[in-house]
């Protein structure tokens, strides 16, 4: 493409509804937009899984519209092709073609690779992914987290942008903050989904992006519903694009998830110990965070205690075993010694009765009181035909672990402690 700028159509997140992509079809026919589009950029979810033959249906209908359209793979597309699918109009997987030259930028996209592509930061770079970075603009729901946090992002995308610096990155994915766009460290991010939204009455008030691109890596966004109306924000008091229904602006209505802080250089490289108490390390790296993509303090602690996890995982497997995670809500399961009577996770936490629900259980109740990032997880060790548990570790930092009849209790409970440090500020090792 030659001239001074580009003009892209965003959505995400069709899941199979091919009423949803007629509708948004016969909205952008009756549109003056649609002739200035240059391509249209579809960041996964388009088909269902459960349905092998969605994924051609929802394309069928958007190449109605007859652009060029580029996509990447989503978690519902399983199926979906990979390669050029169609060649008038081009449809065609980001991924598999590798990096796209729109003249006044480079359209990068990863749907399942996690390797950066080499060679072209000569332009400013659009990163499209289906996944957010984690922390940003990533709300989820627990089950659907990687990880079982309410970040729905992923941290290997967090290691992608620190590497392309893109001008700006368009995915999906997190419903819950689709149709918001924010600028935090030079990256204008955009969560795109999803089309499929669907009002009170059942009516289509999806929502898609016209993002302009301007040579010298000018960015303009337009959000736009379907079926919506122009109004005010009764908050903001900005004119805005909306459903006809809501009152808030996409910002107002999320403002209290918005709050982006710049993390302090010497956060950058940090060196994680782990080691038994009393006993041999078991990891001791450096590790490099990218911090300019972290939303907050909050969001770098999670960040660093993912990596943590991930790295003891490969190690544990690099020993022939294999190490898994005990999600918070669980532990109470396995451990407690059943409770006749329902209770909370709080009163667990805040009045353990160890006589009703067993020693075991109270002692990882204190350790989480001293520190709520520890972790049960559990060492699988393979002999001849079966799997057992060979070690019922309890990681935590170092400071909540130097509390001595804690640990003594831990021990007896049959835990081995494993303690972690952070240490900040760090050179290259
Ligand atoms: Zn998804
Ligand atoms: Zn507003």
């Amino acid at each position: 493409m030659e001239g001074e700028e580009v003009s892209l159509l965003c959505i995400s997140d069709i899941h199979g509804k091919v009423d949803v992509a007629k509708a948004f079809v016969k909205e952008l026919s009756q549109s003056p937009v649609l002739e200035r589009i240059n391509i249209i950029i579809v960041a996964g979810d388009v088909g269902n899984p459960q349905r092998s033959d969605a994924f051609y249906s929802v394309m069928g209908e958007l190449a109605k519209l007859g652009k060029p359209i580029y996509y990447v793979r989503g978690n519902w597309d399983v199926n979906a092709p990979s390669g050029i699918f169609s060649e008038d109009p081009l449809i065609a997987d980001l991924e598999a073609i590798g990096p796209l030259d729109l003249g006044v930028a480079v359209l990068v996209g990863h749907g399942k690779r996690l390797r950066p592509f080499k060679g072209v930061k000569s332009k400013p770079v659009v990163l499209v992914t289906h996944y957010p970075p984690f922390s940003i603009l990533d709300k989820g729901k627990k089950l659907e987290s990687p990880y079982q946090s309410l970040h729905a992002g992923l941290p290997e995308i967090n290691y992608l942008i620190s590497y392309y610096k893109p001008v700006l990155h368009i995915f999906g994915h997190s419903h819950s903050f689709g149709g918001i766009d924010i600028k935090h460290n030079g990256v204008i991010y955009a969560n795109v989904s999803r089309l499929d939204r669907v009002g009170r009455s059942g009516n289509y008030i999806g929502n898609y992006a016209i993002i302009t691109l301007r040579r010298g890596g000018g960015v303009s966004i337009r959000w736009r519903f379907l079926n919506g109306i122009w109004k005010r924000c009764s908050r903001c008091g900005r004119r805005t694009h909306l459903p006809s229904e809501w009152t808030l602006c996409r910002k107002c209505a999320n403002r209290f998830d918005l709050g982006f802080k710049r993390l302090s250089k010497d956060l950058e490289k940090v060196e994680v110990i782990v080691s038994e108490v009393g006993g041999g390390e078991l990891l001791h790296e450096v590790f490099h965070v990218p911090i300019s993509t972290l939303k907050d303090e909050e969001a770098y602690a999670d960040f660093i205690d993912y990596m943590m996890l991930k790295r003891l995982r490969e190690v544990v497997e690099g020993l022939g075993d294999k190490l898994v995670t005990l999600p918070k809500d669980r532990v109470i399961e396995y451990y407690s010694e059943e409770p006749e009577e329902l209770i909370p996770f709080s009163e667990y936490l805040f009045a353990c009765d160890s006589s009703k629900v067993g020693e075991k259980i109270c002692a990882l109740m204190r350790l989480y009181m001293l520190d709520k990032r520890a972790h049960v997880l559990w060492r699988l060790s393979r002999n001849e035909n079966s799997t057992l548990i060979s070690k019922e570790y309890v990681l935590a930092s170092e400071e909540a672990l130097c509390h001595e009849q804690l640990v003594r209790d831990l021990l007896r409970q049959g835990f081995t402690p494993l303690a972690y440090s952070v240490k900040k500020g760090v050179e290259n090792v």
